[in-house]
C-alpha cells in the first residue's frame, strides 16, 4: 500500500444546508482524554447536558437527552418509539424531511396520511385539522419545523393545542431550527422534538438532541407491539439517562457528548435571543447583497428561515459551475436544490458559527466576482 499522508482537511467556510463551521472551543473539547461512559465524571455531564438541553428546547421534560447517531437518528427514534402497525399518522409533506418521515412511518407498518404541499409552501393547519376530523383515530402528527431542502418556516404555535383535541401527539422535526429560531416544546405543546448537532448547534454530526414529554413517553412504554428498533429504544435509553438506573445500553459516544457540552455552553453564553438575532440580521443582510445582484429568495417572506436561505437561480447561471467555483477558488461551500428544485435554487445556510457578518461579506464579494 502507498504511504498515506496525515489528514489535512482544508478549512472551508461552510455555507450550506449543514454541516456548519465549528468553534475551535469545541475542537478543543473533542480532543480531550475519554473517560468510560459510566465514569461517574461522564455521569455528570450527561445531566449537564440535560439541562443544557431543557433550556434550549424550553422543556422541563424528563427525558431529554442526546441519541447517539445523526439528525436522521433523532427522526427515527421519534417515530419507532411510539408508532404501531396499522397507526393513522398525519404527515405533513413539502420537502424532502417530510417525504423521510413518511418513509420511517411505512417502514414501522404503520399508514402515513400525507398532507402535501407545493414545496416552498408551508403547511396549512386547516388541512391538518380537516385530516384529523376524517381518519378517525391519528397516533400523531409529525411537522418538519425547518424544512431544509426549501427554506420553509413553519408555523408551530398553534399546532400543539389542535393535536390535544384530537388526542394526537405533536411530533416535531427542529433539526434545523433548534439554535437558530425559537423552539418551545412546552409552550407550544410539542410532544416530541427532536435535533442534531450540526446545523445551528454548530457541533460535527453525530448527536441527535431528542425530548419526550410525559404523554409521549406513557405511550411508548404502553404499546402493545415492542419497539422494532433495539438501538433506539428510549424505553432503554432513558434508564441509562436517569440518576436513579444508569443502566448500560451501548457505549455512549465520550467525545461527541463532550463536544456537544461545549457547543451548548457557546449556546448559552450567547444567550438564546441573541443567537436568533444574529441568525435573523445575517440573513437579512445576504438578501440585501442578494438582491443587488439580482438575486431574490425562493421563499415568501413570512416563512422564511434566516439559517437557510433559498435562491431562486436565474436562468442563464451555471449553477454546478458556479457552486464549484466558489469550492474550489473560495474555499466557500453552498447547497444546491433537491429533487424538483435541483438546478432552480441554491440554499444558502448562515448556521450557528457560519452565521457572520464577516461571511455574508465573503460570499456576496465571492458571487460578484463569479457571475
Ligand atoms: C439535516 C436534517 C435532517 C437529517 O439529519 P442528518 O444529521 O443528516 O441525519 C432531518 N431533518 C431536517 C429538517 C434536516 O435539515
Amino acid at each position: 500500500m502507498p504511504e498515506m499522508k496525515e489528514l489535512t482537511p482544508s478549512q472551508r467556510t461552510l455555507l450550506g444546508p449543514g454541516p456548519s463551521n465549528v468553534h475551535p472551543r469545541v475542537y478543543r473539547a473533542l480532543s480531550t482524554p475519554i473517560v468510560g461512559h459510566l465514569d461517574p465524571e461522564f455521569l455528570v455531564l450527561m445531566n449537564e447536558i440535560q439541562e443544557q438541553l431543557r433550556q434550549l428546547l424550553q422543556t422541563r421534560n424528563k427525558l431529554t437527552i442526546a441519541i447517539s447517531g445523526t439528525g436522521s437518528a433523532g427522526m427515527e427514534a421519534a417515530l419507532t418509539n411510539v408508532v404501531e402497525p396499522v397507526d393513522n399518522i398525519i404527515v405533513g409533506v413539502n420537502g424532502v424531511f417530510g417525504n423521510r418521515i413518511s418513509d420511517i412511518v411505512v417502514r414501522c407498518g404503520a399508514n402515513p396520511i400525507q398532507i402535501k404541499e407545493q414545496w416552498g409552501k408551508s403547511i396549512d393547519l386547516q388541512k391538518i385539522e380537516d385530516a384529523l376530523k376524517q381518519a378517525g383515530k391519528v397516533k400523531a402528527v409529525a411537522l418538519v419545523h425547518a424544512e431544509t431542502s426549501t427554506g420553509v418556516w413553519q408555523p408551530l404555535a398553534e399546532a400543539g393545542a389542535l393535536c390535544e383535541k384530537y388526542g394526537a401527539l405533536l411530533i416535531v422535526d427542529a433539526v434545523t431550527s433548534l439554535g437558530g429560531v425559537p423552539v418551545k416544546v412546552d409552550e407550544w405543546k410539542i410532544d416530541i422534538c427532536y435535533s442534531g448537532t450540526q446545523k445551528c448547534l454548530s457541533c460535527p454530526p453525530g448527536l441527535a438532541p431528542i425530548t419526550f414529554s410525559e404523554r409521549a413517553l406513557a405511550v411508548a412504554r404502553e404499546r402493545t407491539t415492542r419497539i422494532r428498533s433495539w438501538y433506539l429504544d428510549l424505553t432503554m435509553i432513558a434508564d441509562y439517562w436517569s440518576d436513579s438506573s444508569r443502566a448500560y445500553h451501548h457505549t455512549a459516544p465520550i467525545s461527541m457528548n463532550y463536544a456537544l457540552r461545549e457547543a451548548l455552553r457557546l449556546v448559552h453564553e450567547e444567550g438564546l435571543e441573541a443567537r436568533w438575532q444574529r441568525h435573523r440580521r445575517n440573513s437579512l443582510e445576504l438578501l440585501r447583497g442578494l438582491a443587488a445582484l439580482n438575486l431574490h429568495p425562493f421563499v415568501d417572506k413570512e416563512i422564511r428561515l434566516p439559517m437557510l436561505n433559498a435562491i431562486t437561480l436565474p436562468e442563464g447561471i451555471e449553477d454546478a459551475t458556479v457552486r464549484k467555483t466558489l469550492l474550489t477558488e473560495y474555499g466557500i461551500e453552498i447547497g444546491g436544490g433537491l429533487g424538483d428544485l435541483a438546478g432552480r435554487i441554491w440554499r444558502i445556510g448562515l448556521m450557528g458559527e457560519s452565521s457572520t457578518r464577516a461571511n455574508v461579506v465573503y460570499l456576496l464579494a465571492a458571487l460578484k466576482d463569479i457571475l
